[in-house]
């Protein structure tokens, strides 16, 4: 029994070292011109294919010590990082019996905040993404109502900006994301969540004094929505 389990863990960990290298490699080459699919990673440092060996995460960083095997230049720890930090993630969520809800939500969400912050604006694929995780793990057509009222709230208020302003307020990438997770929590809970959201962006802006740049709203969402999650899934489990 404890030789499944190890096992178990293992590949659980693994898988998740594999999805901390495609995410940071998703978001590494995020808003660069790329000419092509690229299947194989290249080396940051002289730009050779790197070989199946050296892309097996954790363990090609080990065993060449951090240094690239074609140019011998140290290699950057985020890709440890990241590698080892979704592989523990991902064998606690196991741990927990959460690896379904959270452990395959929370690397979107993050990648998610990461992206809007530093590119303001929020993937389409990632949005996506949400949308077919939602429709997995709630009752969508409970909250339908909702989340129209919500999607014609927010797309008024998109087109109002943009008519007034003439630029843009909110991302049509921010309301996809909170008419999907309308779907998932129905009123009044997305009230609340877009309240909480929305103040936190408000104390950032007012703590920074940054009052004229533009500001990332989909990661606050995000954030609070993860909190969100964390709440009901201890709740639901001490019960
Ligand atoms: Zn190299």
């Amino acid at each position: 029994m404890l030789e499944t389990n190890l096992i178990l863990y293992l590949i659980v960990g693994f898988l998740g070292a594999v999805l901390g290298s495609f995410l940071l490699h998703e978001y590494d080459k995020y808003g660069k011109v790329t000419t092509g699919l690229k299947l194989r990673s290249t080396c940051d440092h002289c730009g050779a294919q790197l070989k199946v060996k050296n892309l097996i995460p954790i363990f090609s960083f080990l065993m060449q010590r951090g240094r690239s095997t074609c140019c011998n230049k140290s290699l950057s720890y985020k890709y440890l990082f990241s590698e080892i930090g979704l592989a523990s993630f991902f064998m606690v969520c196991f741990y927990f019996n959460n690896l379904t809800t959270i452990g395959l939500l929370f690397p979107a969400l993050l990648l998610i905040a990461l992206i809007d912050e530093k590119f303001k604006e929020i993937p389409l694929v990632l949005n996506i993404y949400l949308i077919l995780w939602i429709s997995l793990n709630s009752n969508v057509s409970e909250n339908l109502i909702s989340a129209v009222l919500i999607g014609l709230f927010l797309l008024s208020l998109y087109w109002g900006y943009l008519f007034l302003k003439k630029t843009e307020g909110l991302g049509l990438g921010d309301v996809i994301l909170l008419v999907s997770i309308s779907l998932y929590y129905g009123f009044p809970e997305i009230f609340y969540l877009i309240t909480i959201s929305s103040c936190l962006l408000l104390l950032k802006i007012i703590v920074l004094q940054k009052y004229k740049d533009q500001h990332a709203f989909g990661s606050w969402i995000v954030l609070t929505f993860g909190v969100f999650i964390l709440f009901q899934e201890s709740y639901v489990s001490a019960n």
